[in-house]
């Protein structure tokens, strides 16, 4: 099946003619160094690289493949839709149908718009957060990451209540100082924020559970006070739930703790691996969209047939019975993690939502600087210990790593002995 090359040709290859051999900058292994893994295929939890190597995977596409590799109704789906159309740059009643499935998830989203990333939903969410409201700033929160449009790629500046800084070269100075940049979990600071800023500030986007450093749960009453002071104000609250989406029986984040955002972005499990993201929220706030109102959005692909056959078929197999057994197959990895830690004296700390996981070499953290407080600088290590055994975590201490329907009982296993393992080794290095 392997095609007798190896991940090193496959990876010098690749740099001359890719920007740093990949597509999306964490492949790379910068994080962690080594040689990325070349994959040819993936089946149920497992992926198969170049050189014929299986991997327990929970990475899982970062997040869309709830369900495993290649279940065998969404391969069907998807070769049904592909056998009627790749796409008709124009309407087809699968994305009212998608559209239905997510409103009965997500009822605070009246109204919805497809486009083919996160990135491009949270962009256009923000977008019509100005556009209602007539104003421009917007406060996000240090560690959330939000795809890469410009006015999102900033971080904190220095002092507590700054504009952001762009970071990356190329973002200008101008996004950067429309953005403004918080601490996660700190209420006090967006209350702040809006005693200074009330009634410029057009919408604050959170995700309501940090997925994009490490897994990070909101303290109780944050997410309750951005929705009081949001409203209180007159500022938009958004929701990233990209990651939290469909990771639990009640939708997301939203519907687990009973909190209406205005607009909600969502991506990832909703195209079960195909290009997908959307928005959708508030009618009056969605009505503002074209070609209903003036804010402009639009995509050659957005609501692609194939990609909503996909994730109407993903959607589909998520029943509350399939919820049952990702949390559980979720709380038996957390056990297996934190045994593991224990009995190899490393001062482990697992989060979890449903099927998505959050490691930290330290306490729960509840926010970047108190991630970065962590031994991160471990994470290498562990993550080449891991992938020595056949275990394929995320390239990077800051991501959040996954179970789905197709990990087995022995799949979750080699994993617990691959940490046990992998922590033993880490302790002689604390
Ligand atoms: C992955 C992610 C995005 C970006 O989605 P892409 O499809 O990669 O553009 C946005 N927000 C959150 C919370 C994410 O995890």
């Amino acid at each position: 099946m392997s095609s007798g090359k190896s991940n090193l040709e496959c990876f010098e290859r690749a740099q001359r003619s890719l920007v740093g051999g990949v597509n999306s900058p964490v492949r790379a292994f910068g994080a962690v160094g080594g040689t990325p893994r070349f994959f040819e295929r993936a089946r149920g939890c497992h992926l198969y690289d170049v050189e014929g190597n299986r991997y327990v995977d929970h990475v899982m596409s970062w997040g869309p493949m709830i369900l495993g590799h290649g279940h065998p109704e969404v391969l069907e789906a998807v070769h049904r839709a592909v056998d009627a159309a790749l796409t008709f740059g124009a309407c087809s009643p699968l994305e009212a149908d998608l559209a239905e499935m997510i409103k009965a998830k997500f009822p605070s989203m009246d109204l919805i718009r497809f486009t083919s990333s996160g990135t491009e939903a949270v962009m256009g969410a923000v977008r019509l957060a100005r556009g209602f409201t007539r104003r421009d700033l917007i406060v996000k929160f240090a560690g959330c990451y939000h795809g890469h449009g410009d006015s999102l790629l900033v971080s904190a500046g220095s002092g507590a209540l700054t504009f952001g800084t762009p970071s990356s070269p190329g973002v200008t100075r101008a996004c950067g100082a429309q953005t403004l940049v918080l601490p996660y979990n700190d209420i006090s600071a967006a209350r702040e924020a809006f005693r200074r800023f009330g009634g410029q500030i057009a919408g604050v986007l959170v995700e309501p559970w940090g997925g994009n450093m490490g897994l990070v749960p909101p303290v109780e009453g944050f997410l309750e006070g951005l929705r009081e002071v949001t409203l209180e104000d007159g500022a938009l609250l958004i929701f990233d739930e990209v990651i939290t989406g469909f990771r639990v029986p009640q939708g997301g984040v939203q519907g687990l703790l009973g909190i209406r955002p205005d607009i909600t972005c969502l991506g990832k499990v909703i195209g079960g691996g195909m290009p997908v993201g959307a928005f959708g929220g508030r009618r009056d706030v969605m009505e503002h969209l074209s070609p209903l109102g003036p804010v402009y959005q639009a995509g050659t692909l957005s609501g692609n047939p194939v990609a909503m056959a996909c994730g109407i078929a993903t959607l589909r197999c998520l029943t509350d019975r399939a919820y049952v057994e990702l949390e559980e197959k979720g709380a038996y990895l957390e056990g297996a993690i934190l045994e593991a830690a224990r009995s190899a004296g490393i001062p482990g700390s697992v989060t979890r939502l449903g099927s998505a996981l959050g490691l930290f070499l330290g306490p729960v953290p509840r926010n970047l600087e108190e991630v970065k407080a962590t031994r991160v600088d471990l994470y290498p290590r562990l993550f080449h210990l891991m992938l020595d055994q056949g275990v394929y975590l995320p390239p990077s201490a800051f991501e959040t790593f996954f179970v789905s329907l197709a990990h087995g009982t022995e799949d979750l296993e080699q994993t617990g002995r691959a940490f046990a393992e992998a922590f033993r080794a880490l302790k002689g290095m604390m």
